[in-house]
C-alpha cells in the first residue's frame, strides 16, 4: 500500500464524504458543510458556465446567438422568452433547454424565481429593448441588450439607472469590440503605427426588403438605416479614434414614392469632427447593395477592413512604406466572445467593455446626426 501524505489523506476523506452524501452544497457549490458543521470555502469548479435566457427568438437568435453557445467557455443557454411556444419548444429540444424554462412576454417577470438564469440577452426590436431590459434588471438578472441600446437617450438613461438600482450589470452587444480584427485595427490606429490619424472613412448599408418589417416602423426601430446599420460606421469612427465627436454634419435622402421609407430614413451620410482634428466621413443606407467596410488614413499609412463588421470573413489590409500587406488573424465567433465577456464580468464583478454608458453615447451622437440632417446645420455635442 502506498504511503499517503497528510494532505492527500485529508483530500481522500473529503471526497469519500462527498461520495457518501454527507456533505450539503450551497448554490454553485461555494460553501460546503460536513457532518461536523465544519465549513469549507471552495472556488467555482473549472469550466463553470453562467446560465443565459434569450429574449426574442428571431433571425439573429436562431442563426447566430444560439449556435454560438457551442463555442462559449463561460456561458450556456438555459431559458427562452418568446411569444411563439411552438418555435420555443422546438429550439428547446435542439439546444437542451428545459421546457419549464420557457417564458412568454406576459410571465417574463417570474424569471426572477428561476435561479438557473444569471444573464438575460435582449434580442427584440429596438423599441422593446428598454422595457425588457428594465424588467430583467428588476427581476435581479444581469442584462446584455442588442444594439442600438434603445430608441432614445432618455430610454438608455432609464436602463442605466435601473441597472445601478438593481446592482446588476448592463452591457450593450457591440460584438465587433470583442473580435480580433477590429481589436487589432483599434490597436494599430491608436498606437499611431500609421502616423497620426487624419481621416476615417466608414460605410455600412444594404438593400432592405419587405416594406412591412419592424425595421421600417419608427416606433419599433427608432429610426431607419442609421439606427440599424449606420451605427456600425459611427461605432467604428468612435472606437478607432478613441475620441468623442464634438461636431456633426449630415445629409439624408429617401427615394420619392418608395413604400419602404414612409416612416424612416433610407440613406444618411454624416461627418464627425473629433477634438484632436480627426475627421470621419460615414455613410449608412437601406437602399443599396451591401457595403461593410472602413479605412483609417494616417500620415504614414492606412489600414482597411473589408468586410469590417460582418459575422465572419473579415479581411484586413495595411499600407505602410509603399507596401500593402494582407494580415490574417484568428477567426473567432463574435457572439461567443461577447457573451463570455459578459459572463466573466459577472463572475469577477468587472465593468463590461461596452456598458450601458457606451450605448447612451451612440444614441446621443445619432440624435445629433438626425438634428444636423433635419436642420442643415452643424450640430454641436
Ligand atoms: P427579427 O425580426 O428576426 O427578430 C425579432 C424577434 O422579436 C422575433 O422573434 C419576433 O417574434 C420578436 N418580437 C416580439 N415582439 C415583436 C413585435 N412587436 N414586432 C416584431 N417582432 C417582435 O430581428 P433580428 O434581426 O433578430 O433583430 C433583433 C435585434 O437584434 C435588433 O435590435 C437588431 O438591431 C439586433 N441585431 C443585431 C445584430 C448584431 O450583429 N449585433 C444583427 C442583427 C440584429
Amino acid at each position: 500500500m502506498p504511503v499517503l501524505s497528510k494532505k492527500e489523506i485529508t483530500r481522500r476523506r473529503f471526497i469519500s464524504k462527498v461520495g457518501g452524501g454527507i456533505v450539503g452544497a450551497s448554490v454553485s457549490g461555494m460553501l460546503l458543510k460536513d457532518a461536523n458543521a465544519q465549513q469549507l470555502v471552495v472556488p467555482d469548479p473549472p469550466g463553470k458556465k453562467l446560465g443565459w435566457a434569450i429574449v426574442g427568438l428571431g433571425s439573429l437568435s436562431i442563426h447566430e446567438i444560439l449556435p454560438a453557445f457551442a463555442k462559449c467557455e463561460k456561458s450556456k443557454v438555459v431559458a427562452f422568452v418568446s411569444g411563439h411556444p411552438d418555435k420555443a419548444n422546438k429550439l428547446a429540444l435542439r439546444y437542451g433547454v428545459n421546457p419549464k424554462n420557457i417564458f412568454n412576454y406576459q410571465n417574463y417577470d417570474t424569471i426572477k424565481d428561476n435561479p438557473e438564469v444569471d444573464i438575460i440577452y435582449i434580442v427584440l426590436p429596438n423599441g422593446m429593448h428598454a422595457e425588457y431590459t428594465v424588467r430583467g434588471l428588476q427581476a435581479g438578472k444581469h442584462v446584455l441588450t442588442e444594439k442600438p441600446m434603445a430608441n432614445t437617450p432618455a430610454e438608455c438613461q432609464q436602463m442605466i439607472d435601473a441597472s445601478r438600482k438593481a446592482g446588476r450589470k448592463l452591457m450593450v452587444a457591440y460584438r465587433c469590440r470583442y473580435e480580433p480584427y477590429n481589436r487589432e485595427a483599434i490597436r494599430i490606429t491608436r498606437s499611431h503605427e500609421l502616423g497620426a490619424t487624419k481621416v476615417i472613412l466608414a460605410d455600412h448599408g444594404f438593400n432592405i426588403g419587405d416594406p412591412t418589417q419592424w425595421r421600417l416602423k419608427k416606433d419599433l426601430a427608432g429610426g431607419g438605416s442609421l439606427m440599424d446599420i449606420g451605427i456600425y460606421s459611427l461605432q467604428a469612427a468612435r472606437y478607432l479614434s478613441g475620441e468623442e465627436p464634438n461636431e456633426v454634419n449630415a445629409v439624408m435622402y429617401n427615394t420619392p414614392g418608395d413604400p419602404r421609407f414612409k416612416e424612416v430614413e433610407e440613406t444618411i451620410n454624416f461627418q464627425l469632427r473629433f477634438p484632436s482634428g480627426v475627421l470621419a466621413n460615414c455613410t449608412s443606407s437601406y437602399g443599396y447593395a451591401g457595403q461593410n467596410h472602413y479605412r483609417v488614413v494616417g500620415t504614414e499609412g492606412w489600414l482597411e477592413l473589408d468586410p469590417a463588421t460582418s459575422y465572419r470573413g473579415l479581411r484586413m489590409r495595411v499600407y505602410r512604406g509603399n507596401v500593402t500587406e494582407e494580415r490574417e488573424l484568428p477567426v473567432r465567433d463574435h457572439f461567443a466572445l461577447e457573451m463570455d465577456h459578459m459572463s466573466e464580468c459577472v463572475m469577477e464583478n468587472k465593468e463590461p467593455l461596452t456598458p450601458g454608458e457606451e450605448g447612451l453615447r451612440d444614441l446621443k451622437v445619432m440624435m445629433a446626426i438626425y438634428e444636423a440632417a433635419n436642420t442643415g446645420k452643424t450640430a454641436k455635442l
